[in-house]
């Protein structure tokens, strides 16, 4: 499958440099990426990062989106907004808002609906505490955030699954070949058991410390269809690399 390489910019990046580090990747871009780009820039940089990347090929999405279409919802952004701005995907569930914004399955699933809704592919992303790997409950606590995080009409069209080990997200300890395959191979079973064929379909990003040195061997996995990726999307050549390890089909 066609790898995807999102990069989550998170609350980084200030005028001038994210239009920068938007034009340095459209460049690459234009000269051809070796499989599927995403730029996840905060809001306030979406319409300006959309149009230097506009016609490169590299997709725009959204870090998270409310569950609703409009209203009384100060400081939100919703998913008809992000598509309204040319964006395809919206991030949803990441461990930071589920951690910060006290974010449920129930709520993730909601955004996700609504993503799909505004015509949005939903990133929806999970991953055990560092206390859960180590209890050995990792498979447990994915399984139990998969199935309730799934909205319904849910598919391999609209919503690409992220796994992202809390112990492995911004702190250079990144899993193991061997720990991704195993919650890959898993995940892709949940996936068959819930969607029948159409599972084998669904991207399974693998998210946490992914970076230039170890990207190769993390997309190279069976089951890992891409990644996301936070702290390296900020460095062109390190992100460029990331892209470079994907694969083309
Ligand atoms: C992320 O926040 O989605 C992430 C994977 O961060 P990092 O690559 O910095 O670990």
């Amino acid at each position: 499958m066609r790898s995807l390489v999102a990069g989550n910019w998170k609350m980084n990046g200030f005028k001038a440099e994210s239009l920068e580090l938007a034009s340095d990747l459209a460049g690459r871009a234009r000269s051809g990426a070796v499989c599927d780009v995403l730029v996840c820039p905060p809001s306030t940089m979406l319409s300006d990062v959309g149009a230097v990347i506009s016609g490169s090929g590299i997709m725009l999405g959204g870090q998270d989106c409310h569950a609703l279409e409009s209203g009384a919802h100060t400081g939100d952004v919703s998913p008809v907004m992000l598509a309204d701005l040319g964006c395809s995907h919206a991030i949803v569930g990441h461990s930071e808002r589920r951690a910060n914004h006290g974010e449920s399955d129930a709520v993730v699933t909601e955004k996700a609906a609504a993503a799909h809704k505004a015509g949005l592919t939903a990133i929806i992303c999970l991953g055990e505490n560092a206390a859960e790997r180590v209890e050995g409950r990792a498979k447990e606590i994915v399984t139990l955030q998969l199935h309730g995080s799934l909205p319904e009409g849910a598919s391999a069209a609209n919503t690409v699954i992220a796994y992202e080990p809390v112990w492995a997200i911004g702190t250079g300890n990144t899993a193991t070949p061997q720990d991704v395959t195993e919650i890959h191979d898993h995940l892709r079973g949940e996936l068959i058991r819930a969607f029948g064929d159409d599972g084998n379909a669904v991207r399974l990003l693998y998210g946490g410390s992914v970076n230039a040195g170890n990207a190769s061997e993390l997309l190279a996995v069976d089951n890992v269809n891409g990644a996301l990726v936070g702290g390296a999307s900020l460095k062109p050549d390190d992100f460029w690399a990331i892209v470079e390890s994907g694969r083309p089909d």
